[in-house]
């Protein structure tokens, strides 16, 4: 969920756990398109892509409208010229993304900076710096995080603390890649932004890195009390330990890893757990003198903000440095002559279907360098990628699904972060004998290509598919910006030209033309990279029961290597440096020095709320919503059909039947053939189920459950669009036992694996479940209630299908009509006059009413009972989650209440459970709409120190004394959060969403007023209610099963049970 990209490591967890919403939100397959020209990978945030967006069959049918415009806001220079210390080196406007780039050499240190001009609001900075590893102690990784920990100008422990808690940024992290350092941040309010790029220049070029750092952020002996035992802690530390409980992570790092035995991407640039505790202060000083200097930096800034005022900041930091060598460059795996197999050992539980439980991959190096790769030679490997594996359709991947050999597909296809790519593929879920069997599957598909190439349907449903997504740039809540700086650096960060993966049209128009000509591209491209490509690595992962056992021993050598020889002085050694460190990690930053972060002011924020202008009527029992707002010529449709009279017990399978809509295929259509339509003539569909409680004062507002399907074409394909969308509603094809079967054992591994890397989303999504019916009615539709009846529901499809398929009609004939149903179209005014006849005629598609059958859940369904649980998963790290209803417990809720728990979340539980405890992430929720209040941790070693710090925040809250610039800075950072930057597309669904709960710009605008004129009172009235939780708390507990069992031997009061 953090993770941007497979190989990446960011400095927190981003995303807040939308658990509240969307217990379910884990549930899909992890296999994502990945290249570069596909766009950049974003985190995996929720369920509304269940496929892959898909595009237009006819070429140049491409409305989408590129605008140019003439740019104010660069400075008057020629290429040559110096301005602000920097040299204008090149200038080019691109097109494909309608801007101005400029490259800029800084004349006295040689600091790269690239300056894209355009109208995007969304101002996106980053810093870069190569910083290969050359070993796997986790150094890159460390010093990301580390260098955020207090700098020159701004001497506080954390001012990217600071920033998280008072800026209106849209974006601010950092990540450390196998070859690579980004600090990015973003921001809509210049001024903001520029606060934000000062901090982070600051940061990465005068940091205060003191052994303390090292401690605090990468390991440190820790000992409470000289009779107690040693442990390693330490942030990254954790991290790593975390993710080296993700099955499938550490399947995708090993698969890549061992392609490279000869260079820095061998190494492990997170830190491995074991090699970890081995970085020495002096190799971790010596890494930074070495990467971080402005020579060995690349700078980006992109947006609307004046060109001169981006050089003469970047200046103003660069000035003080002189020219430097630094060599940084990443080496060139040889190739190999012959392929090689490796086998390692995983915890993959000690469930008794341990023996199924193998996962495996193959993969390929491809030699040539993105530097030296041609750039239609790359979208041909992009292209060939996505119809490969992109689709459940896809050959490779329907193959290896329909082989029955495992329960789903592994391995990320072509990876283009690195200066060599990879193309990797497998399954898991396999027996030992399967492995080699999954080898001949593999390559019976790519020989079938070499000799038979594929039909040209499927070529331009994927190449329409990439050519829509290019030039939709829909990023998402990620900044267009970032999404480009990361997409350039694939060649820049290598010295090569940083435009070549930015501009696409020479390309796809080179790729085409061959095709034209019928030139067998596809089978050279198999034949050259991948068959006759002798470097090749099969990756095999082997369950093994004593896993987690064997590397607790092994933690436990280490920190007995590390005590060796102590006397009872060094013990208390150790003891006092542990109190040490935490009295300074207590310590507050003096107000002077808080002071000097730059920061906005409370008269700087926009009183009024972000109102989004609407039509509305009625046709034939539908309610129509139009937003009105400029989307390049593509329209967005979102349709929501009633879901509130389903029999509780359907959930799970409603649930199902949603996820697979599009994955079934029609009476017209079989599945690969829907899919090849929808990616061939439309932008891409999507469904999903989506449950809330309506708005009320009172916060028991009833509970809603809509069926969304979500589709976009160009305004020329929209009729497609439509009768696709029809076809899938009301001509499902249900009665295809094989295939509902593979989708069950997908869901099944994808929750499963989910578990271990999600647990913060699982362990809240329990607990709601125990308050609020829109919140049970999640854990139905994806969590662990809903993974119990995955599991039965697979049984029965087994024995008795009949009764399946019997179901599946009944739900098709509840779910499919327009009772209640709401249509939203997101496109521009002059776009919907077409669009409007095409909604009448869909509307006759579906009946007027339902077939119901059976009593609504919404009329017997029962909460969860409130208990405490601890369920086991396969893990080294907990996620402890601990919740009440503050409603249920007698307190009012006010916009104040919750700028009082953001301001918990990124202070006190910030420091207690993350910087003290050593988890990597510690935070709360809370939702004025339902009342629900939940403290979750991420990856956290602890679980009774854990609670006891929930336990500590109605003390913290009730002595906080905050002083005004503390309090100004909540809000800004609360209001910044309500802000969040929407692309138009999302304005529109969201604004349709909050008409369907009832949450009008009345009740927005009073919630804000409340966040705006917040007081101590609040924050004061929360600790109250916090006590409350406290005493009335009900606790949930993912994580190992020795952790579990040594929490409730320590007193911790849960139930256990194994989940996997
Ligand atoms: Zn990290």
């Amino acid at each position: 969920m953090t993770k941007l990209l497979s190989t990446a490591y960011s400095a927190f967890i981003a995303a807040a756990p939308r658990s509240l919403y969307n217990a379910h939100a884990f549930s899909k397959s992890i296999l994502r398109s990945r290249s570069s020209w596909a766009g950049t990978r974003l985190p995996l945030r929720h369920r509304l892509s269940p496929t892959t967006p898909r595009v237009l069959q006819n070429r140049s049918v491409f409305a989408m409208a590129t605008t140019v415009t003439e740019f104010d806001t660069s400075i008057d220079c020629k290429v040559g010229e110096v301005v602000s210390g920097f040299r204008l080196h090149r200038e080019e406007f691109v097109k494909e993304i309608s801007s101005m780039v400029r490259f800029w050499i800084h004349e006295k240190t040689g600091a790269r900076l690239i300056s894209v001009l355009n109208d995007d609001e969304n101002k996106t900075f980053g810093v870069v710096f190569r910083t290969p590893p050359n070993d796997s102690t986790g150094v890159a990784h460390i010093l990301e995080h580390s260098v955020l920990c207090g700098s020159k100008k701004y001497p506080v422990k954390e001012p990217f603390v600071e920033l998280m808690k008072g800026s209106l940024n849209t974006f601010l992290n950092a990540f450390t890649y196998p070859d690579k350092t980004c600090y990015p941040v973003a921001s809509c309010n210049e001024r903001d932004f520029y606060n934000l790029v000062d901090v982070y220049m600051d940061a990465v070029f005068h940091p205060i890195l003191t052994p303390d750092t090292l401690a605090q952020e990468g390991h440190h002996l820790e000992l409470d009390d000289p009779e107690g035992k040693v442990a390693i802690k330490g942030v990254v530390y954790n991290e790593m330990k975390g993710a080296y409980s993700s099955a499938d992570r550490v399947l995708a790092e090993l698969s890549q890893r061992m392609l490279f035995p000869d260079t820095v991407y061998g190494f492990e640039s997170g830190g491995h757990p074991r090699a970890i505790p081995n970085l020495t202060w002096e190799n971790f000083k010596a890494f930074y003198d070495d990467y971080y200097h402005p020579s060995n930096a690349r700078m980006w800034f992109y947006g609307d903000d004046d060109e001169g005022k981006r050089l003469a900041k970047a200046n103003s930091v660069l000035k003080d440095f002189d020219r430097r060598e630094v060599s940084s460059t990443v080496g060139l795996q040889k190739p190999w002559t012959e392929p090689k197999s490796f086998q390692f050992d995983y915890d993959a539980g000690s469930g008794p279907d341990i023996a199924k439980k193998y996962m495996a991959t193959v993969n390929w190096l491809i030699n040539t360098p993105v530097d030296e790769i041609e750039p239609s030679e790359l979208l041909s490997l992009t292209v060939l990628n996505h119809i490969l594996l992109s689709l459940s359709s896809s050959p490779l991947r329907k193959a290896l699904t329909d082989s029955q050999l495992g329960e789903d597909v592994v391995g990320g296809g072509l990876e283009t972060d690195l200066r060599q790519m990879s193309f990797s593929v497998g399954l898991k879920g396999m027996t030992e004998e399967s492995a080699p069997k999954m080898e001949k599957v593999i390559f019976d598909v790519l020989m079938n290509v070499e000799k038979n190439g594929f039909p040209e349907r499927m070529i331009d449903a994927s190449l329409n598919t990439i050519e829509f997504r290019l030039r939709e740039n829909n990023t998402g809540s990620f900044p267009k910006g970032l999404a480009l700086m990361l997409r350039s650096l694939t060649t820049w960060l290598h010295d090569a030209d940083p435009l070549t993966t930015l501009r696409f049209e020479a390309a796809v128009k080179d790729l085409r033309d061959r095709l034209d000509r019928k030139e067998p591209v596809f089978q050279e491209t198999v034949t050259k990279y991948l068959l006759n490509n002798p470097h090749r690595a099969s990756v095999t992962l082997k369950p093994d029961p004593e896993f987690s056992k064997k590397e607790d021993a092994a933690e436990q050598a280490r920190i007995n290597k590390a005590v060796a020889g102590f006397t009872a002085d060094d013990y208390e050694q150790v003891v006092s440096e542990t109190r040490r460190l935490k009295e300074k990690q207590a310590a507050h930053d003096r107000p002077e020095d808080l002071a000097k972060i730059p920061t906005l002011r409370r008269g700087d924020l926009d009183k009024e709320v972000k109102t989004v202008a609407f039509d509305k009527y009625q046709e034939k029992g539908v309610t129509v919503f139009h937003h009105p707002l400029s989307t390049n010529g593509v329209v967005y449709v979102d349709m929501a059909l009633d879901m509130s009279q389903i029999p509780q017990e359907y959930l799970p399978l409603a649930s199902i039947f949603v996820g697979s809509l599009t994955e079934l295929g029609t009476s017209k259509d079989d599945f690969v053939a829907l899919q090849q339509k929808l990616g061939a003539e439309t932008g891409g569909v999507s469904t999903s189920v989506y449950s809330s409680q309506m708005y009320a004062p009172d916060g028991n507002g009833p509970a809603l459950m809509k069926l969304l399907v979500r589709g976009k074409a160009v305004v020329s394909q929209v009729s497609h669009l439509m009768e696709l969308v029809g076809d899938i509603l009301t001509d499902a094809n249900i009665d295809n036992k094989e295939r509902f079967r593979q989708l069950l054992i997908e869901e099944r591994a994808g929750i499963e694996s989910a578990l271990s890397s999600s647990g913060h989303t699982v362990a809240g999504g329990r607990l709601g479940a125990m308050f609020r019916p829109a919140l049970w009615a999640d854990e139905q539709l994806g969590g662990i209630d809903f993974l119990k009846a995955i599991r039965k529901l697979i049984a029965r499809v087994d024995d008795n299908w009949d009764s399946v398929v019997a179901e599946l009609r009944q739900l098709q004939k509840l779910m499919m009509s327009r009772e209640n149903m709401v249509i939203n179209v997101t496109t521009a005014a002059s776009d919907f006059g077409s669009v409007k006849p095409l909604l009448t005629s869909f509307f006759d598609r579906l009946p007027e009413k339902p077939e119901s059958f059976g009593s609504s859940w919404i009329s017997t369904f029962s909460l969860l009972p409130r208990a405490n649980e601890g369920l086991i998963v396969p893990s080294t790290v907990n996620y402890v989650g601990k919740a009440a209803n503050l409603y249920d417990l007698g307190f009012k809720l006010n916009g104040g209440h919750s700028v009082a728990s953001r301001h918990l979340g990124t202070s006190y539980l910030w420091d207690t459970v993350r910087v003290q405890g050593g988890a990597y992430g510690g935070f709360c929720r809370m939702d004025v709409k339902s009342g629900m209040f939940m403290y979750l941790s991420y990856r956290d070693p602890n679980i009774d120190a854990t609670l006891k710090s929930y336990d500590g925040a109605p003390e913290f809250l009730s002595s906080l004394k905050l002083s005004n610039d503390e309090l100004s800075r909540s809000v800004i950072g609360m209001i910044g959060a309500m802000d969040s930057y929407q692309l138009p597309d999302t304005k529109g669904f969201a604004s349709t969403l909050r008409q369907i709960v009832g949450e009008t710009d009345e009740v927005r605008q009073q919630r804000r007023d409340e966040v705006l004129s917040v007081s101590t009172k609040d924050f004061k009235q929360l600790g109250e209610a916090l006590q409350a939780v406290r005493e009335n708390g009900t606790v949930v507990v993912v994580g190992g099963e020795d952790a579990l069992k040594k929490a409730v031997d320590d007193g911790v009061d849960l139930s256990l049970e194994v989940i996997v």
